[in-house]
């Protein structure tokens, strides 16, 4: 078989410990996943878990120990960073309970869920997809991926992002109003999970904006800090 084009390359994450890389298959992000973060956008903390996607494309890939660089994106004044912890799927699946999902899971990393404020806004407003808010190009940032076995005990981690050496969010991933096992399981009650998939899983509160020049470092309590320099 040939192509009329060259297909793109498979998009992939590197993994603490081994050479081997985690390849792509899709971004699921959960909305509003924290109670302080719903209230300061004007909900009750109190919603069934919703979701949305972001091409895998839009991944911004950052080593362990560099400093990545983010491409202020167009049409925006109010580019927003939302530090989250990100699940990585490593066995697929149909409606898994909660109880099980752990076995799913291959590892975590953190993440940020970029997002163009202004625009995500004015959709909201107009009941539009928020796909131009959030799933813009280089909108997921991405540190690398810890196993599960390495990374100690997620559900009890710290979250936290500064911006240039300034605290912006801090909580802690028990805080997460939909748990990352409640979160598998009603995702893959309305897609079939498969080995690849990553999922952001919400911020806590404090999103504000960045601007070129900015640092954001975002770190979870037993995985590899996520460190990019918007340009
Ligand atoms: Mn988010």
């Amino acid at each position: 078989m040939h192509y009329v084009f060259n297909p793109a390359p498979t998009v992939s994450v590197p993994i603490v410990g081994t050479t081997a890389r985690f390849p792509v298959h899709r971004i699921y992000c959960v909305g509003r996943n924290y109670e302080e973060h719903a209230k300061e956008m004007g909900f009750t903390g109190r919603e069934p878990p919703f979701f949305f996607l972001k091409p895998t494309d839009a991944l911004v890939v950052v080593n362990a120990g560099a400093t990545g660089t983010l491409p202020y994106p167009s049409l925006t004044q109010n580019l927003h960073h939302e530090i989250e912890l990100v699940v990585a799927i490593g066995s697929g699946g149909k409606n898994i309970k909660a109880a099980d999902a752990h076995k799913h899971i291959f590892g975590y990393a953190v993440g940020l869920d970029m997002t163009r404020r202004d625009l995500q806004n004015e959709m909201k407003k107009q009941g539009r997809p928020w796909c131009i808010g959030k799933a813009f190009d280089q909108s997921a940032p991405i540190g690398p991926i810890t196993p599960t076995a390495a990374a100690g005990d997620i559900a009890t981690a710290e979250i936290d992002l500064q911006v240039n050496g300034q605290e912006r969010q801090h909580s802690q991933v028990s805080k997460l109003i939909w748990n990352m096992a409640e979160t598998i399981e009603h995702l893959s009650a309305a897609w079939e999970l498969q080995p690849g998939d990553l999922i952001y899983t919400g911020t806590p509160a404090g999103v504000a904006a960045v601007v070129p020049g900015d640092t954001l470092r975002g770190s979870v309590t037993g995985l590899e800090t996520l460190q990019i320099a918007v340009k």
